[in-house]
């Protein structure tokens, strides 16, 4: 499509972390990078494979002045039968592509992807960490590299893949956080660039995080940009909660990143019969079913951490725990289902790995 993938193997390999031992998260990189170039005109290409290390741009790409970058979060696994599996890639490949719509960069082939990802992956499968829960974190990104200034969308980019050996998110087991409710500042707006991977959408949502710390909360419970009342997402993650019973998620406003983990919660819980509703969730519901005794438990889900409980919600000034402040039954059974998947030891019964 692109022209085939050219491999340049590096010389030397580079001295491994010990795989089995604290990896962290995205402070390891891979031998090899995927790179492949946009030129107006011409297209993408000369997709290939290097190896991984520093790349130089000029001080005027645009990428550095106008943000005009998206990117993708996803892993690979080595499941307990030794084989290296992708969890639902072409999910995320058309997540680049709406995020590159989005910010008027020039869409690639959501196959070619994919493929570009298997190819680079195969190519260091050794990275590829065996430990419960550790996996191979995969960031594929798109920048905008002509050297112009001035707010346009930009003739050339790059689209690049790196690799990172990670830990499970939580290593001793889930771990119920503290949440802040944010009440000033906002993720996303109606409109805006919150629906897409859009790089600075993060740097947008960072002041509020320090403060949530602040607070002794590790991250912020996102409300709706102009209401202050409906709940969005929280941190870089997606929100459940399970209120008497039935499980309820903010549905896509528009303003939400359509969470992959999001989608295949969602399937799992109506695969199980418990009932899911996508739909607004004001902050007031919230608080109301906490002061009934009706809100069972509440978490987010993403990629990294697949699920994550939140153990308590400080809302002006008040702290509700939810469950006790332990993990709930519920976000218990979806996290060893998704990671029983993922590892192999569960079936995957919707054809979810690749
Ligand atoms: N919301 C935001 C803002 C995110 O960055 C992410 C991580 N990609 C998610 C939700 C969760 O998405 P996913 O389940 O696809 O990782």
């Amino acid at each position: 499509m692109y022209g085939n993938i050219s491999i340049e193997k590096a010389s030397q390999r580079k001295t491994m972390p010990d795989l089995a031992q604290n990896l962290g998260f995205g402070r390891h990189f891979t031998d090899h990078m995927f790179i492949m170039d946009y030129t107006e005109g011409r297209g993408w290409h000369d997709p290939r494979i290097v190896p991984y290390g520093p790349i130089s741009h000029d001080p005027a790409a645009m990428i550095f002045h106008y943000g005009q970058a998206v990117f993708e979060g996803m892993k690979a696994f080595r499941t307990v039968s030794g084989e290296i599996a992708l969890f639902r890639p072409e999910q995320n490949a058309k997540r680049l592509q709406r995020s590159s719509e989005r910010l008027s960069i020039p869409t690639i082939d959501e196959a070619f992807v994919v493929e570009a990802i298997r190819t680079l992956v195969s190519l260091d499968k050794i990275w590829v960490p065996a430990k419960k829960g550790s996996s191979l974190y995969i960031r594929p990104f798109v920048i905008a590299t002509e050297a112009m200034l001035g707010v346009r969308p930009s003739a050339q980019y790059s689209f690049i893949v790196i690799m990172s050996p990670v830990d499970a998110y939580y290593e001793e087991g889930l771990h119920p956080v503290n949440i802040l409710v944010e009440s000033y500042y906002a993720r996303a707006v109606l409109g805006g660039t919150g629906n897409a991977k859009v790089a600075g959408n993060y740097a947008g949502s960072l002041k509020a995080q320090t403060l949530a710390k602040e607070h002794d909360c590790a991250q912020v419970l996102w409300l709706d940009a102009i209401e202050k009342k409906y709940l969005e997402e929280v941190g870089s993650m997606n929100v459940f909660f399970k209120i008497g019973g039935e499980v309820v998620t903010p549905s896509l406003s528009g303003s939400i990143l359509d969470g992959i983990t999001r989608s295949s919660i969602i399937h799992l819980l109506r695969n199980w019969g418990i009932p899911v509703t996508e739909r607004k969730v004001s902050i007031d519901e919230i608080v109301q079913a906490h002061a009934d005794g009706t809100l069972e438990e509440a978490y987010g889900t993403g990629t990294a951490a697949v699920v994550s409980p939140i153990g308590s919600l400080l809302w002006n000034g008040n702290r509700m725990e939810i469950n006790g402040g332990q993990t709930g039954e519920l976000v218990e059974r979806l996290y060893l289902e998704i990671t029983g998947i993922q590892e192999g030891t569960r079936p995957d019964q919707f054809g979810w790995l690749t």
